[in-house]
């Protein structure tokens, strides 16, 4: 058998995050980040786990010398990609569209159909093929591994899954919900499972990622019926910066009385929308600090947030029709008591309620915050999509290795 390491990948434009993990036990060997790729001011940060994190300034005009920046880093610590320990590549993937409903090892079909599906990721698909290409490039003989966004939502059942538009029209161009984040959404359901002591099989959850993105899926016995991002992440929750659910006539208003052209709503849709667009911030522990300092904006930002994703937990337990948890992950789900309590107020009905006491506690692990006589279990789950990205990629090579054997 080969290594046991693999190295994660999530390129974006203008940066790259990497992990090193060793799956012999789930230990992170190394993390790091390249940003400001080819622009001013490029900067890598990396932390090996037996030393001090090394951080420089210098020039990165490219994700080849990204990559190569980081080889060198990981080499400097003796974790060097021409290690026979390495196992394969994982790489994440934002869109897979319908085809990849599994990790796939990458091949140039595989190249190409992640090419095809850039008119339905525009913002994404590039920079991750990129990664892999330069990743290639550095290690031809290895497995690259493209784990998809997507993946875990291919589940969805056509009645969540299409829009209420024109069938052909919608067929010709690809127009469905794809949902996003599913690395994350799979990870966190089944370790809300084993949180409960019962197999992913026999539990419903409503997971809810409240990152600067944010999505909510309806996880059925460990498949995913339903969840809130759409042909792009646009759709949904309010984010830090994308306004989530509007009416698509808010687009033509804004054409025809507004004069604005596409390219701008699409920018105001997603990056000037949202939290931010609504109050200026887009942090959520600042605008926390401003709601109890009385800022009326921030007050109504908050609201806003709250009554949407309020939307979306009642919407989903009629979905499920019977929910066992409801598991609140990323960096607000994760951090922000304030968000989990007013979250679930007056859904005492639906059996829904918080332990103020447990909320408040800060920790590192899932743990239950819902009192101990509560009908729905509310979980607060860390996510850990640089760990699933690399045990399903570490699953699929032994996988293909065993296979070859016989
Ligand atoms: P993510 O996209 O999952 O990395 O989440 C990033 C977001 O998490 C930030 O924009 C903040 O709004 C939020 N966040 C991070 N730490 C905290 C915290 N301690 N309290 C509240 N919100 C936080």
């Amino acid at each position: 058998m080969s290594g046991s390491r693999v190295l994660v990948l999530n390129s974006g434009s203008s940066s790259v995050k990497y992990q090193l993990l060793d799956m012999r036990d789930g230990g992170r060997l190394a993390v790091g980040l390249v940003e400001r790729i080819g622009e001013s001011g490029s900067r890598l940060k990396h932390s090996p786990a037996d030393g001090e994190s090394r951080e420089w300034n210098g020039s990165v005009p490219d994700h080849d010398s990204a990559l190569k920046a980081m080889a060198a880093e990981l080499d400097r610590d003796g974790l060097g990609l021409d290690s026979p320990e390495l196992a394969a590549i994982g790489h994440r993937v934002v869109h897979g569209g319908l085809r990849f409903t599994e990790p796939t090892v990458v091949d140039d079909a595989v190249l190409a159909e992640i090419e095809r599906l850039i008119p339905v990721a525009p913002l994404h698909n590039p920079a991750n093929l990129t990664g892999i290409r330069t990743a290639q490039a550095l290690r031809p003989d290895l497995p690259q591994v493209a784990v998809f966004d997507t993946a875990f939502h291919t589940t969805m059942p056509e009645s969540a899954a299409r829009y209420a538009i024109d069938v052909e029209t919608a067929d010709a161009h690809r127009v469905r919900r794809y949902g996003f984040h599913g690395t994350s959404h799979a990870y966190v359901s089944r370790e809300t499972a084993k949180l409960l002591g019962r197999a992913p099989e026999d539990v419903n959850v409503i997971v809810l990622h409240l990152g600067n993105g944010a999505s909510a899926s309806a996880v059925r016995g460990g498949r995913c019926v339903d969840t809130s991002m759409g042909l792009t992440p646009l759709e949904g929750l309010v984010m830090g910066t994308r306004s989530g659910d509007t009416d698509p006539a808010v687009i033509f208003h804004l054409m025809r009385v507004g004069g604005m052209s596409a390219d701008e709503i699409d920018t105001l849709l997603n990056k000037r929308s949202g939290l931010i667009g609504l109050c200026g911030d887009n942090d959520m522990r600042e605008i926390r600090r401003r709601v109890d300092a009385g800022d009326e904006r921030a007050g109504l930002a908050f609201d806003i947030y709250i009554h949407r994703l309020k939307k979306y937990i009642g919407a989903y337990y009629a979905v499920l029709g019977r929910v066992d948890a409801v598991a609140f992950t990323a960096g607000v789900g994760e951090n922000s008591a304030p968000v989990r309590e007013a979250a679930l107020a007056g859904l005492e009905g639906l059996g829904l309620a918080v332990d103020g006491g447990l909320n408040a506690v800060r920790g590192d692990g899932a743990r239950l915050i819902s009192p101990a006589d509560a009908r729905v279990a509310v979980a607060v789950v860390p996510t850990d999509e640089e760990m699933e990205i690399a045990a399903q990629t570490y699953a699929l090579v032994n996988d293909s290795g065993n296979q070859n054997l016989t």
